[in-house]
Protein backbone atom coordinates (compact mmCIF):
# COMPACT_ATOMS: atom_id res chain seq x y z
CA UNK A 1 0.00 0.00 0.00
CA UNK A 2 1.25 3.13 -0.91
CA UNK A 3 1.13 6.52 1.62
CA UNK A 4 -1.54 7.95 0.02
CA UNK A 5 -4.01 6.04 1.95
CA UNK A 6 -5.43 8.18 4.15
CA UNK A 7 -3.35 11.09 5.32
CA UNK A 8 -3.93 12.58 8.59
CA UNK A 9 -5.22 16.17 8.76
CA UNK A 10 -3.70 18.94 9.27
CA UNK A 11 -5.74 21.95 11.26
CA UNK A 12 -4.40 24.94 9.47
CA UNK A 13 -1.36 26.28 7.99
CA UNK A 14 1.13 27.64 10.39
CA UNK A 15 3.86 29.92 9.99
CA UNK A 16 6.25 30.19 12.86
CA UNK A 17 8.45 26.76 12.25
CA UNK A 18 8.53 25.35 15.52
CA UNK A 19 4.96 25.85 15.84
CA UNK A 20 4.78 23.44 12.96
CA UNK A 21 7.17 21.07 14.50
CA UNK A 22 5.01 21.15 17.76
CA UNK A 23 1.51 20.46 15.91
CA UNK A 24 3.29 17.40 13.92
CA UNK A 25 4.38 16.26 17.31
CA UNK A 26 1.08 16.62 18.90
CA UNK A 27 -0.72 14.93 16.08
CA UNK A 28 1.59 11.36 15.43
CA UNK A 29 1.47 11.91 19.76
CA UNK A 30 -2.04 11.50 20.13
CA UNK A 31 -2.68 9.00 16.94
CA UNK A 32 -0.28 6.57 19.01
CA UNK A 33 -1.23 7.16 22.26
CA UNK A 34 2.24 8.17 23.78
CA UNK A 35 2.64 8.69 27.48
CA UNK A 36 1.40 12.54 28.31
CA UNK A 37 4.86 13.13 30.09
CA UNK A 38 6.71 12.16 26.77
CA UNK A 39 4.66 13.85 24.48
CA UNK A 40 5.03 16.98 26.18
CA UNK A 41 9.37 16.86 26.85
CA UNK A 42 8.69 16.33 22.99
CA UNK A 43 6.94 19.51 21.87
CA UNK A 44 9.84 21.52 24.15
CA UNK A 45 13.28 22.19 23.48
CA UNK A 46 15.60 21.16 26.73
CA UNK A 47 17.78 23.77 26.60
CA UNK A 48 18.16 27.56 24.19
CA UNK A 49 21.32 29.32 24.66
CA UNK A 50 21.16 32.67 23.15
CA UNK A 51 25.04 34.29 22.71
CA UNK A 52 25.57 38.19 21.90
CA UNK A 53 29.13 38.28 21.18
CA UNK A 54 31.62 41.32 19.37
CA UNK A 55 33.61 40.77 16.17
CA UNK A 56 36.29 42.62 15.48
CA UNK A 57 35.81 43.28 11.87
CA UNK A 58 39.05 43.96 8.74
CA UNK A 59 37.78 47.82 8.49
CA UNK A 60 38.44 47.40 12.67
CA UNK A 61 35.31 48.25 13.57
CA UNK A 62 33.51 46.08 15.75
CA UNK A 63 29.98 44.39 15.61
CA UNK A 64 27.90 42.40 17.86
CA UNK A 65 26.27 39.02 16.62
CA UNK A 66 23.89 37.05 18.13
CA UNK A 67 23.88 32.84 18.28
CA UNK A 68 21.95 30.41 19.44
CA UNK A 69 22.49 26.61 20.11
CA UNK A 70 19.58 24.59 21.08
CA UNK A 71 19.09 21.66 22.34
CA UNK A 72 16.28 19.87 21.75
CA UNK A 73 16.35 16.60 23.59
CA UNK A 74 19.07 13.81 24.81
CA UNK A 75 17.33 11.11 26.20
CA UNK A 76 18.93 8.49 23.88
CA UNK A 77 22.65 10.21 23.49
CA UNK A 78 24.01 13.26 23.35
CA UNK A 79 22.66 16.32 21.17
CA UNK A 80 23.90 16.46 17.94
CA UNK A 81 22.95 18.95 14.84
CA UNK A 82 24.66 21.47 12.43
CA UNK A 83 25.07 25.05 12.40
CA UNK A 84 23.62 27.13 10.18
CA UNK A 85 25.02 30.78 8.68
CA UNK A 86 22.06 32.81 7.41
CA UNK A 87 20.75 36.08 7.25
CA UNK A 88 17.44 35.64 8.10
CA UNK A 89 17.39 32.63 10.61
CA UNK A 90 16.07 32.94 13.97
CA UNK A 91 15.84 31.00 17.04
CA UNK A 92 12.18 29.39 16.48
CA UNK A 93 13.53 28.16 12.92
CA UNK A 94 16.77 26.74 14.94
CA UNK A 95 14.38 25.16 17.41
CA UNK A 96 12.39 23.37 14.73
CA UNK A 97 15.74 22.35 13.05
CA UNK A 98 16.65 20.89 16.38
CA UNK A 99 13.40 19.11 17.14
CA UNK A 100 14.23 17.50 13.46
CA UNK A 101 17.20 16.17 14.63
CA UNK A 102 15.78 13.94 17.65
CA UNK A 103 13.50 12.97 15.60
CA UNK A 104 16.11 11.79 12.35
CA UNK A 105 18.91 10.20 14.39
CA UNK A 106 15.71 8.27 16.39
CA UNK A 107 14.45 7.41 12.71
CA UNK A 108 17.71 5.38 11.62
CA UNK A 109 18.05 4.31 15.20
CA UNK A 110 21.56 6.11 16.15
CA UNK A 111 22.58 6.72 19.99
CA UNK A 112 21.66 10.84 19.40
CA UNK A 113 19.46 13.48 20.79
CA UNK A 114 19.13 16.57 18.68
CA UNK A 115 20.71 20.27 18.25
CA UNK A 116 20.89 22.70 16.43
CA UNK A 117 23.12 26.06 16.37
CA UNK A 118 22.90 29.15 14.22
CA UNK A 119 24.38 32.57 13.79
CA UNK A 120 22.08 35.13 12.00
CA UNK A 121 24.95 36.44 9.10
CA UNK A 122 25.25 36.62 5.74
CA UNK A 123 28.65 34.55 5.26
CA UNK A 124 29.54 35.58 1.52
CA UNK A 125 29.95 39.06 2.28
CA UNK A 126 32.34 38.30 5.57
CA UNK A 127 35.94 38.19 4.55
CA UNK A 128 37.63 34.59 5.41
CA UNK A 129 39.50 36.12 8.67
CA UNK A 130 36.28 37.67 9.76
CA UNK A 131 34.44 34.26 9.63
CA UNK A 132 37.05 32.65 11.25
CA UNK A 133 36.74 35.34 14.29
CA UNK A 134 33.01 35.07 14.00
CA UNK A 135 33.18 31.07 14.44
CA UNK A 136 36.08 30.85 16.89
CA UNK A 137 34.28 33.27 19.29
CA UNK A 138 30.46 31.75 18.74
CA UNK A 139 32.63 28.37 19.49
CA UNK A 140 33.78 29.96 22.63
CA UNK A 141 30.49 31.54 23.79
CA UNK A 142 28.64 27.89 23.18
CA UNK A 143 31.47 26.14 24.98
CA UNK A 144 29.19 25.73 28.05
CA UNK A 145 27.55 23.87 26.04
CA UNK A 146 28.96 21.62 23.63
CA UNK A 147 31.68 18.85 24.06
CA UNK A 148 31.85 15.21 22.41
CA UNK A 149 29.76 13.84 25.31
CA UNK A 150 27.26 16.65 25.18
CA UNK A 151 26.35 18.45 21.94
CA UNK A 152 28.38 18.03 19.06
CA UNK A 153 28.10 20.68 15.57
CA UNK A 154 28.08 19.87 12.05
CA UNK A 155 28.09 22.07 8.99
CA UNK A 156 24.83 23.34 7.79
CA UNK A 157 23.15 26.19 5.45
CA UNK A 158 26.22 28.41 5.24
CA UNK A 159 29.35 26.30 7.03
CA UNK A 160 31.62 23.76 5.95
CA UNK A 161 34.41 21.80 7.34
CA UNK A 162 36.90 24.92 7.49
CA UNK A 163 34.45 26.29 9.87
CA UNK A 164 33.86 22.99 11.89
CA UNK A 165 38.32 22.88 12.08
CA UNK A 166 37.80 26.21 13.43
CA UNK A 167 35.78 25.59 15.98
CA UNK A 168 37.52 22.12 16.53
CA UNK A 169 40.79 23.70 17.21
CA UNK A 170 39.02 26.95 19.57
CA UNK A 171 37.46 23.83 21.58
CA UNK A 172 40.73 22.17 21.93
CA UNK A 173 42.78 25.20 22.82
CA UNK A 174 40.65 25.74 25.17
CA UNK A 175 40.70 22.63 27.41
CA UNK A 176 44.14 22.78 26.73
CA UNK A 177 44.09 18.89 24.28
CA UNK A 178 42.55 18.16 21.03
CA UNK A 179 39.68 16.89 21.08
CA UNK A 180 38.59 15.11 17.82
CA UNK A 181 34.69 14.71 18.67
CA UNK A 182 33.48 17.96 19.34
CA UNK A 183 32.40 18.69 15.75
CA UNK A 184 31.72 16.34 12.78
CA UNK A 185 31.89 17.05 9.33
CA UNK A 186 35.85 18.47 9.81
CA UNK A 187 38.26 17.98 6.95
CA UNK A 188 40.04 14.76 6.73
CA UNK A 189 43.26 15.92 8.31
CA UNK A 190 42.09 16.76 11.40
CA UNK A 191 39.58 13.40 12.42
CA UNK A 192 37.15 13.95 9.28
CA UNK A 193 35.71 10.94 7.73
CA UNK A 194 35.82 9.49 4.29
CA UNK A 195 32.31 10.01 3.07
CA UNK A 196 31.38 12.30 5.22
CA UNK A 197 31.06 15.10 2.31
CA UNK A 198 28.92 12.76 0.21
CA UNK A 199 26.83 11.60 2.94
CA UNK A 200 23.73 13.97 3.27
CA UNK A 201 23.40 13.43 -1.09
CA UNK A 202 24.49 10.01 -1.03
CA UNK A 203 21.58 9.15 2.19
CA UNK A 204 19.09 10.43 -0.54
CA UNK A 205 20.00 8.47 -3.16
CA UNK A 206 19.97 6.01 -1.08
CA UNK A 207 16.15 6.20 -0.36
CA UNK A 208 15.22 7.66 -3.78
CA UNK A 209 16.30 4.68 -5.42
CA UNK A 210 14.41 1.89 -2.57
CA UNK A 211 11.42 4.71 -3.52
CA UNK A 212 11.67 3.95 -6.94
CA UNK A 213 11.61 -0.16 -6.39
CA UNK A 214 9.00 0.21 -4.23
CA UNK A 215 6.90 2.13 -6.84
CA UNK A 216 7.68 -0.08 -9.89
CA UNK A 217 9.24 3.55 -11.41
CA UNK A 218 11.95 3.10 -13.71
CA UNK A 219 15.34 4.56 -11.52
CA UNK A 220 17.80 4.66 -14.40
CA UNK A 221 16.39 7.52 -16.66
CA UNK A 222 14.06 9.12 -14.19
CA UNK A 223 14.23 12.49 -15.08
CA UNK A 224 15.19 14.98 -11.80
CA UNK A 225 14.69 18.58 -10.69
CA UNK A 226 17.40 19.19 -7.89
CA UNK A 227 16.30 22.89 -5.71
CA UNK A 228 19.68 24.00 -4.30
CA UNK A 229 23.24 23.42 -5.72
CA UNK A 230 25.20 23.50 -2.54
CA UNK A 231 26.16 20.41 -0.64
CA UNK A 232 23.37 18.31 -0.40
CA UNK A 233 21.50 19.21 -4.01
CA UNK A 234 25.06 19.06 -6.12
CA UNK A 235 26.37 15.66 -4.00
CA UNK A 236 22.90 14.23 -5.23
CA UNK A 237 22.96 15.22 -8.35
CA UNK A 238 26.47 14.30 -9.00
CA UNK A 239 25.20 10.41 -7.42
CA UNK A 240 21.80 10.32 -9.17
CA UNK A 241 23.97 10.99 -12.82
CA UNK A 242 25.82 7.32 -11.53
CA UNK A 243 22.59 5.57 -11.17
CA UNK A 244 21.92 6.78 -14.57
CA UNK A 245 19.11 9.43 -13.63
CA UNK A 246 18.82 12.39 -15.91
CA UNK A 247 19.29 15.88 -14.01
CA UNK A 248 17.20 18.43 -16.35
CA UNK A 249 17.10 21.46 -14.04
CA UNK A 250 19.17 22.50 -10.83
CA UNK A 251 19.05 25.68 -9.08
CA UNK A 252 20.52 28.08 -6.37
CA UNK A 253 19.82 31.45 -4.64
CA UNK A 254 20.17 33.17 -8.10
CA UNK A 255 17.65 31.35 -10.09
CA UNK A 256 17.63 28.01 -12.25
CA UNK A 257 18.88 26.31 -14.97
CA UNK A 258 16.73 23.95 -17.62
CA UNK A 259 18.33 21.37 -19.92
CA UNK A 260 15.35 18.76 -21.44
CA UNK A 261 18.55 16.64 -22.46
CA UNK A 262 19.75 16.35 -19.00
CA UNK A 263 22.46 18.66 -17.68
CA UNK A 264 26.46 17.74 -17.40
CA UNK A 265 26.66 18.05 -13.31
CA UNK A 266 30.43 18.19 -12.83
CA UNK A 267 30.66 21.06 -15.49
CA UNK A 268 27.80 22.83 -13.72
CA UNK A 269 29.59 22.48 -10.19
CA UNK A 270 33.13 23.64 -11.90
CA UNK A 271 31.16 26.74 -13.67
CA UNK A 272 29.32 27.62 -9.71
CA UNK A 273 32.42 28.01 -8.25
CA UNK A 274 33.93 30.09 -11.27
CA UNK A 275 31.25 31.99 -10.96
CA UNK A 276 29.33 32.06 -7.88
CA UNK A 277 26.18 30.57 -9.52
CA UNK A 278 24.63 28.09 -12.05
CA UNK A 279 22.75 30.89 -13.63
CA UNK A 280 24.08 31.47 -17.22
CA UNK A 281 25.15 27.81 -17.86
CA UNK A 282 25.88 26.98 -21.47
CA UNK A 283 23.20 25.20 -23.65
CA UNK A 284 20.28 25.96 -21.15
CA UNK A 285 17.49 27.71 -20.49
CA UNK A 286 16.71 30.36 -17.31
CA UNK A 287 14.45 29.31 -14.97
CA UNK A 288 12.51 31.05 -11.54
CA UNK A 289 12.65 29.54 -8.52
CA UNK A 290 8.93 28.12 -8.93
CA UNK A 291 9.07 27.14 -12.48
CA UNK A 292 11.80 24.22 -10.91
CA UNK A 293 9.18 23.09 -8.46
CA UNK A 294 6.41 22.89 -11.35
CA UNK A 295 8.43 21.49 -13.74
CA UNK A 296 7.22 17.99 -15.62
CA UNK A 297 9.78 15.35 -14.14
CA UNK A 298 9.70 12.19 -12.43
CA UNK A 299 12.11 13.16 -9.14
CA UNK A 300 11.98 16.69 -7.34
CA UNK A 301 14.62 17.41 -4.72
CA UNK A 302 14.11 20.18 -2.52
CA UNK A 303 17.94 20.57 -1.22
CA UNK A 304 17.45 24.72 0.04
CA UNK A 305 15.74 25.59 2.37
CA UNK A 306 12.15 25.20 4.73
CA UNK A 307 8.89 25.88 3.32
CA UNK A 308 9.76 26.06 -0.54
CA UNK A 309 7.00 23.75 -1.58
CA UNK A 310 3.78 25.62 0.34
CA UNK A 311 -0.20 25.90 -0.24
CA UNK A 312 -0.39 27.90 -3.37
CA UNK A 313 2.15 25.52 -5.10
CA UNK A 314 2.31 22.68 -4.10
CA UNK A 315 -0.94 21.77 -6.58
CA UNK A 316 1.38 22.11 -9.47
CA UNK A 317 4.10 20.15 -8.49
CA UNK A 318 3.91 17.53 -10.92
CA UNK A 319 7.18 15.05 -10.40
CA UNK A 320 6.02 11.63 -8.79
CA UNK A 321 8.06 11.59 -6.13
CA UNK A 322 9.69 14.02 -3.75
CA UNK A 323 13.03 13.92 -1.87
CA UNK A 324 13.56 16.04 0.84
CA UNK A 325 17.09 16.64 0.77
CA UNK A 326 16.73 20.04 2.86
CA UNK A 327 15.03 20.32 6.16
CA UNK A 328 11.45 21.10 6.29
CA UNK A 329 11.02 22.16 2.57
CA UNK A 330 7.03 21.25 2.60
CA UNK A 331 4.82 22.99 4.67
CA UNK A 332 1.88 20.83 6.52
CA UNK A 333 -0.65 22.47 4.15
CA UNK A 334 1.49 21.65 1.51
CA UNK A 335 2.00 18.01 2.32
CA UNK A 336 -1.52 17.23 2.17
CA UNK A 337 -1.81 18.48 -0.97
CA UNK A 338 0.74 16.50 -2.05
CA UNK A 339 -0.38 13.26 -0.42
CA UNK A 340 -4.15 13.73 -2.10
CA UNK A 341 -2.25 14.28 -5.49
CA UNK A 342 -0.71 10.86 -5.09
CA UNK A 343 2.72 11.92 -4.61
CA UNK A 344 5.37 9.91 -2.82
CA UNK A 345 7.25 12.01 -0.43
CA UNK A 346 10.27 10.63 1.09
CA UNK A 347 10.57 12.90 4.00
CA UNK A 348 13.05 14.69 5.52
CA UNK A 349 13.80 12.85 8.44
CA UNK A 350 14.84 9.95 6.62
CA UNK A 351 15.60 11.67 3.49
CA UNK A 352 18.76 13.56 4.10
CA UNK A 353 19.68 11.47 7.21
CA UNK A 354 22.88 10.21 5.87
CA UNK A 355 24.64 12.89 6.96
CA UNK A 356 23.72 12.52 10.68
CA UNK A 357 24.56 8.93 10.34
CA UNK A 358 28.27 9.46 8.89
CA UNK A 359 28.98 12.10 11.56
CA UNK A 360 27.87 9.36 13.82
CA UNK A 361 30.53 7.36 12.22
CA UNK A 362 32.77 10.02 12.51
CA UNK A 363 32.53 10.89 16.28
CA UNK A 364 32.31 6.59 16.75
CA UNK A 365 36.18 7.38 14.65
CA UNK A 366 37.29 9.80 16.35
CA UNK A 367 36.37 8.59 19.96
CA UNK A 368 38.41 5.39 18.82
CA UNK A 369 41.02 6.64 17.07
CA UNK A 370 40.90 4.05 14.45
CA UNK A 371 39.59 5.13 10.82
CA UNK A 372 37.61 3.26 8.44
CA UNK A 373 38.08 3.10 4.50
CA UNK A 374 35.59 4.85 2.67
CA UNK A 375 34.27 1.61 1.04
CA UNK A 376 33.18 0.33 4.71
CA UNK A 377 31.88 3.68 5.48
CA UNK A 378 29.61 3.63 2.39
CA UNK A 379 28.64 -0.22 2.84
CA UNK A 380 27.40 0.77 6.60
CA UNK A 381 25.44 3.87 5.18
CA UNK A 382 23.62 1.97 2.75
CA UNK A 383 23.34 -1.03 5.58
CA UNK A 384 21.37 1.73 7.99
CA UNK A 385 19.71 3.80 5.47
CA UNK A 386 18.03 1.09 4.07
CA UNK A 387 16.90 -0.78 7.47
CA UNK A 388 15.44 2.68 7.95
CA UNK A 389 13.88 2.90 4.68
CA UNK A 390 12.05 -0.30 5.24
CA UNK A 391 10.92 0.10 8.80
CA UNK A 392 9.22 3.46 8.05
CA UNK A 393 7.61 1.71 5.03
CA UNK A 394 6.55 -0.85 7.07
CA UNK A 395 5.19 1.45 9.40
CA UNK A 396 3.38 3.48 7.20
CA UNK A 397 1.65 0.43 5.31
CA UNK A 398 0.71 -0.85 8.27
CA UNK A 399 -0.36 2.29 10.21
CA UNK A 400 -2.25 3.10 7.04
CA UNK A 401 -0.40 6.66 6.89
CA UNK A 402 1.96 8.42 4.81
CA UNK A 403 5.76 8.20 4.75
CA UNK A 404 6.38 11.05 6.95
CA UNK A 405 3.35 10.34 9.54
CA UNK A 406 4.77 6.65 9.47
CA UNK A 407 8.39 8.21 10.36
CA UNK A 408 7.09 10.39 12.74
CA UNK A 409 5.74 7.14 14.44
CA UNK A 410 8.73 4.71 14.70
CA UNK A 411 11.14 7.85 15.70
CA UNK A 412 8.47 9.38 18.75
CA UNK A 413 8.05 5.28 19.69
CA UNK A 414 11.87 4.88 20.09
CA UNK A 415 12.26 8.20 21.68
CA UNK A 416 9.15 7.22 24.44
CA UNK A 417 11.09 3.78 25.07
CA UNK A 418 13.84 5.56 26.13
CA UNK A 419 12.28 8.10 27.82
CA UNK A 420 10.10 5.14 29.99
CA UNK A 421 13.59 3.28 30.52
CA UNK A 422 14.73 6.57 31.91
CA UNK A 423 12.64 7.95 34.57
CA UNK A 424 12.45 11.19 36.21
CA UNK A 425 15.26 12.33 37.68
CA UNK A 426 15.01 12.89 40.46
P1 LIG B 1 24.58 24.77 1.34
O1 LIG B 1 24.77 26.07 1.97
O2 LIG B 1 25.78 23.96 0.96
O3 LIG B 1 23.65 24.90 0.04
C1 LIG B 1 22.40 25.53 0.01
C2 LIG B 1 22.05 25.82 -1.43
O4 LIG B 1 20.72 26.31 -1.54
C3 LIG B 1 22.94 26.86 -2.10
O5 LIG B 1 23.25 26.43 -3.41
C4 LIG B 1 22.04 28.12 -2.15
O6 LIG B 1 22.41 29.00 -3.21
C5 LIG B 1 20.72 27.43 -2.41
N1 LIG B 1 19.52 28.22 -2.16
C6 LIG B 1 19.21 29.05 -1.14
N2 LIG B 1 17.98 29.56 -1.32
C7 LIG B 1 17.49 29.05 -2.48
C8 LIG B 1 16.26 29.16 -3.20
N3 LIG B 1 15.27 29.91 -2.75
N4 LIG B 1 16.13 28.47 -4.35
C9 LIG B 1 17.11 27.70 -4.80
N5 LIG B 1 18.29 27.53 -4.16
C10 LIG B 1 18.47 28.19 -3.01
O7 LIG B 1 23.65 23.92 2.34
P2 LIG B 1 23.47 22.34 2.43
O8 LIG B 1 24.37 21.83 3.49
O9 LIG B 1 23.49 21.75 1.07
O10 LIG B 1 22.00 22.27 3.03
C11 LIG B 1 20.83 22.36 2.22
C12 LIG B 1 19.65 21.81 3.00
O11 LIG B 1 19.93 20.47 3.40
C13 LIG B 1 19.31 22.54 4.29
O12 LIG B 1 17.93 22.47 4.52
C14 LIG B 1 20.04 21.73 5.36
O13 LIG B 1 19.50 21.90 6.65
C15 LIG B 1 19.79 20.33 4.81
N6 LIG B 1 20.72 19.32 5.31
C16 LIG B 1 22.06 19.44 5.15
C17 LIG B 1 22.90 18.44 5.61
C18 LIG B 1 24.39 18.46 5.41
O14 LIG B 1 25.05 17.47 5.73
N7 LIG B 1 24.97 19.52 4.85
C19 LIG B 1 22.35 17.32 6.29
C20 LIG B 1 20.97 17.23 6.40
C21 LIG B 1 20.16 18.23 5.91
Amino acid sequence: MSQQTQPMDLICEITNPFEMVQQRIDDVCERINICEVCHLRLRECKRELTVHFPVKMDDGHVKVFTGYRVEHNTTRGPAKGGLRYHPDVTLDETKALAAWMTLKAAVVNIPYGGAKGAVPCDPKVLSRDELERLTRRYASEIMLVIGPERDIPAPDVGTNPQVMAWIMDTYSMNVGYSVLGVVTGKPLSIGGSKGRFEATGRGCVITAKLSAKHLGMNFEGATVAIQGFGNVGSVSAMLLVKEGCKIIAVSDSKGGIYNPKGLDVEKVLSYKKETGSVVGFKDTEPLTHAELLELECDILLPAALEDEICAPNAPSVKARMIVEGANGPTTPEADRILCDNGKFVIPDILANAGGVVVSYFEWVQGLQSFFWSEDEVNRQLQMVMDNAFHEVLETSQREKVDMRNAAYMLAIKRIEEAMLARGIFP
